[in-house]
């Protein structure tokens, strides 16, 4: 097929708007899979994403479709991930793109992701399809959403398409539009190589498979071939495409989208953004756009059981492996023993990896309350950073703490309005901006610290709004904030993976907070234990944990063995998450709690 006949493009929408329903349906059309083959969202590859409905890994799948022009097409379809979390790596799916659908939901209309998806696209210059998705729903209101896509896009309405990926509406439509708006991929296939790499993923057997979108030039087996970032050189074992079960191939040209394969033993030599030449010609400019992404949210992760110790260190070198924008480091803590700081792009991203230590690898962790990280400057003039609050210096040594800000943008129909800024007010937001979308909806932005947002933001935000606001964030820097460290005492000894970062207005009121958050969490010990939260010596909080009054097996006094054995294992169970901090038994929810305050 040449190239004037091949089509790259992706799918974007906001979460739940029916992204990987609409692929399923593109995949079935153009019987990239038969029925048997046919699962349900088949890109949405790992059990984890399919149960949370999110797509994390990008995937590229090569289709035929035979047009109504009678001419035949080879399109690809490259997926994206769906979270602000990963916005960089949507970006560089993207890149690999020249058009996208972007889809929205008939009764829903355009949300917060679907602007941010759509400004990600417009970056790209790709050709946007406007699809209005679900139109099946009693609740759609396809004219409504119509009039919201003709005002951001300036497109007319027989532009934007119909569609229902539940009952196969306009998927005809669809596929059409593809071959007559989006562009074919330009590109020289005599030119030096020029191979985005959107994505990387480890195989213990093949290393390193990235997966590549071909720009510039032509990639064969066995040819040698250079990272333009980190200037790391490799042999190509193998490449392939994806159609949609990976096919190798000798070589891939312009326009196509696949994978390679060449011994490469670390996910950081090939990372996702860089463009791959040859290195006997090599290009003289790599693509645009290569940007390393720092962790922004910070956490201890210790095992339940000690012993565990080595296989969690194992479990992180694993997942590193395949996600080079984790980090982690070894940490003590006087509480909680042997573990690691880890670091993460954002919230969903550390919940991600902690859910996938424990089903993976089958390890029972103990989380500490997520961090940011701090600028600290010194009295003596010096600046350090600080990622775990135990590690805040004393007050007396300290001049300055700023702390990163980020740019909050909600999008709420009128009504919430309200609720939204007392929202943002009380999580020490600053006020910037509020547009009318129409009639209903309100785009309101804020600049708040990004250590609010790790707070339980999005709940309230949720939860206040009856779950109709949607959010999305970009840092915009470091600001000088007042703040302090509180520390949390059990039975007189500071539990250091207790201590968190407050700001000083709100020192007092979280304090007694937590105190009885945690009387409430921890349960019954043999003997009488004091909570305290405090600010350097100043005690600011207290509240008590009775003693226990009645032991479990003396429910059962006399009786028979095999009931006493149940209530043990029960008991037991029960324990799976304690932690024995001292002397006092702590489970895992106690070190979330400085979270789940007003
Ligand atoms: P994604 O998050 O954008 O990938 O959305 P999904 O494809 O996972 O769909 C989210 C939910 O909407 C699922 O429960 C789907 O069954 C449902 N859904 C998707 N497309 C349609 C549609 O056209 N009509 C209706 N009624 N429901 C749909
Ligand atoms: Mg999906």
């Amino acid at each position: 097929i040449k190239q004037d006949n091949v089509r790259n493009f992706s799918i974007i929408a906001h979460i739940d708007h029916g992204k990987s329903t609409l692929a399923d349906r593109i995949l079935e059309r153009t019987k990239a899979l038969t029925q048997r083959e046919m699962k349900e969202q088949f890109l949405d590859a790992m059990d984890l994403e399919r149960e949370r409905g999110i797509t994390i890994k990008l995937n590229a799948v090569q289709l035929r479709y035979g047009a109504a022009n009678g001419e035949d097409y080879l399109f690809h379809l490259i997926d994206t991930p769906g979270h602000v979390d990963f916005t960089y790596e949507v970006s560089r799916s993207l890149a690999a793109c020249d058009g996208v659908l972007l889809v929205v939901d008939a009764a829903q209309g355009i949300e917060a992701q679907t602007l941010a998806n759509l400004y990600l696209a417009l970056d790209n210059d790709l050709e946007i399809i406007p699809v209005i998705n679900k139109i099946d729903l009693p609740a759609a209101d396809p004219e409504r959403v119509t009039k919201e896509l003709e005002d951001l896009l300036g497109v007319t309405k027989d532009e934007v398409i119909h569609a229902s990926g539940k009952s196969g509406i306009g998927i005809d439509d669809i596929l059409e539009a593809i071959v007559e708006r989006v562009p074919a991929p330009e590109g020289e296939p005599e030119d030096p190589l020029k191979a985005l790499i959107f994505d990387s993923l480890y195989d213990p057997y093949r290393g390193v498979i990235a997966s590549i979108s071909i720009k510039e030039g032509t990639v064969r087996v066995g040819q040698r071939i250079r990272m333009m970032q980190t200037e790391k050189e490799f042999e190509v074992t193998e490449i392939g495409v994806f159609n949609p079960k990976p096919t190798p191939k000798d070589s891939l040209t312009v326009g196509d989208v696949g994978y390679l394969t060449a011994s490469i033993k670390n996910v950081s030599d090939s990372r996702v953004g860089d463009t791959i030449t040859s290195a006997e010609r090599p290009a003289s400019e790599p693509l645009p756009g290569y940007k390393k992404m720092n962790p922004m949210v910070f956490c201890g992760i210790f095992p339940v059981d000690a012993s565990n110790y080595n296989d969690l260190r194992e479990a992180l070198e694993r997942l590193e492996l395949n996600d080079s924008s984790l980090q982690y480091e070894a940490e003590t803590s006087q509480a909680l023993g042997f573990g690691f700081r880890c670091g993460f792009l954002g919230l969903l991203h550390m919940e991600i990896i902690q859910e996938r230590i424990e089903r993976e690898f089958g390890i029972d962790l103990i989380t500490t309350a997520p961090s940011v990280i701090y600028e600290v400057e010194l009295t003596d003039g010096e600046t350090i950073t600080v990622d775990n609050p135990s590690m805040m210096p004393d007050t007396q040594s300290v001049s300055e703490v700023r702390e990163p800000f980020v740019k909050a943008t909600i999008m709420v129909p009128n009504d919430y309005v309200g609720s939204v800024m007392e929202i943002c007010q009380a999580k020490r937001g600053a006020f910037q901006d509020m547009q009318y979308l129409d009639d209903n909806r309100v785009n309101i932005t804020y600049e708040i610290p990004l250590s609010e947002i790790v707070y339980d933001f999005f709940d309230q935000l949720k939860s206040q709004t009856k779950g109709y606001a949607s959010f999305d964030y970009d840092l915009v820097g470091y600001r000088a904030s007042n703040l302090v460290k509180m520390d949390i005492l059990l039975n007189n000894d500071t539990i250091d993976a207790l201590s968190f970062i407050v700001h000083r207005d709100f020192a007092y009121e979280r304090g007694k907070a937590i105190a009885n958050k945690l009387k409430d969490l921890i349960p019954r010990q043999q003997f009488e234990v004091p909570v305290q939260a405090a600010i350097g010596n100043k005690i600011v909080a207290r509240s008590t944990i009775k003693a226990m009054r009645k032991n479990v097996l003396s429910k059962c006094y006399g009786g028979d063995i095999s009931r006493k054995r149940k209530l043990l294992e029960k008991q037991k169970e029960g324990k799976k998450r304690m932690k024995m901090v001292g002397s006092v038994e702590v489970p895992q929810e106690a070190f979330m709690a400085v979270l789940e305050m007003d």
